[in-house]
């Protein structure tokens, strides 16, 4: 009885490590950035994330991405994370993606997450067509590298030591509106349809659509949405960070199927 209670405070505990933190509750991971400093166990700092960025072969991973058709600026190169664990591998600052969406601010991303542009734009493309008759010319996002926390233990189940998030390494943006050629813009607060199996607008079925297909066919390891938690109420958070572990659910109502 007591081993069962322990072990539900746990999963209560990590269930709440999801990443969003104090900072994604604003809206932004920007203001966060002080408990980091206290994140960093691992000797030299080389943990999972970082090597999960750091392993990507950059003179490949640059190539594809030249040839994917976005503009970009190839940033110095980081051997290891800084004091706070944080650090982006291979950094690159893109301006506009491979469909010519162009972004603000620009995506201080690590290559490895800058190739998979290619995919996510390719299927907002796609669903701008078949629900909204347009095209997607325009991302507004609150930030994509930042060093930050998240609440909660790291990655594993037992462990008691803080996470840092994996915008941390230049591994996920949070999209908060899209502009379309013609039209107002979509945005997350506005048009997603919390809750909704079956959006009612256009709007709203355009992001459900493509929270779902991001989930199931761009190649990123996490697409959360407003049916997450109210942190996110206002955007999608993108990333291709660690897997949480087996226990992780991705938002209960867009996700039919999902592990
Ligand atoms: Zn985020």
């Amino acid at each position: 009885m007591k081993y069962a209670s322990v072990l539900l405070a746990v999963l209560v505990a990590t269930l709440s490590g999801a990443p969003t933190g104090a900072a994604a509750a604003a809206g932004t991971h920007g203001t966060a950035a002080t408990a980091a400093a206290k994140a960093n166990p691992f000797p030299g700092g080389l943990s999972p994330q970082w090597l999960n960025a750091a392993n990507v072969e950059p003179t490949a991973c640059l190539a594809k991405l030249a040839a994917s058709g976005a503009k970009y600026k190839v940033l110095p190169p980081q051997a290891k994370p800084d004091a706070k664990g944080c650090g982006v591998p291979h950094g690159v600052m893109v301006t506009r993606g491979p469909t010519g969406i162009t972004y603000s601010p620009p995506l201080w991303i690590d290559c490895s997450f800058a190739t998979l542009l290619e995919p996510i734009e390719s299927i907002i493309q796609e669903e701008a067509r078949s629900e909204l008759d347009t095209s997607i010319r325009h991302i507004d996002t609150f930030g994509a590298y930042v060093c930050v926390t998240r609440a909660g233990p790291y990655t594993t189940l037992f462990s008691t030591k803080p996470a840092i998030s994996e915008h941390s390494f230049g591994l996920a943006y949070d999209m908060r509106s899209l502009t379309p050629a013609k039209g107002r813009p979509i945005t997350v607060l506005q048009d997603y349809e919390k809750g909704a199996d079956e959006p009612v607008t256009a709007r709203g079925r355009f992001l459900r659509n493509v929270a779902i297909r991001l989930r199931r066919e761009s190649g990123l390891t996490h697409v959360l949405t407003p049916d997450f938690d109210a942190a996110h109420r206002n955007h999608f958070h993108l990333d291709r960070g660690l897997p949480f572990g087996w226990w992780w659910r991705e938002d209960p109502v867009a996700t039919p199927g999902n592990p």
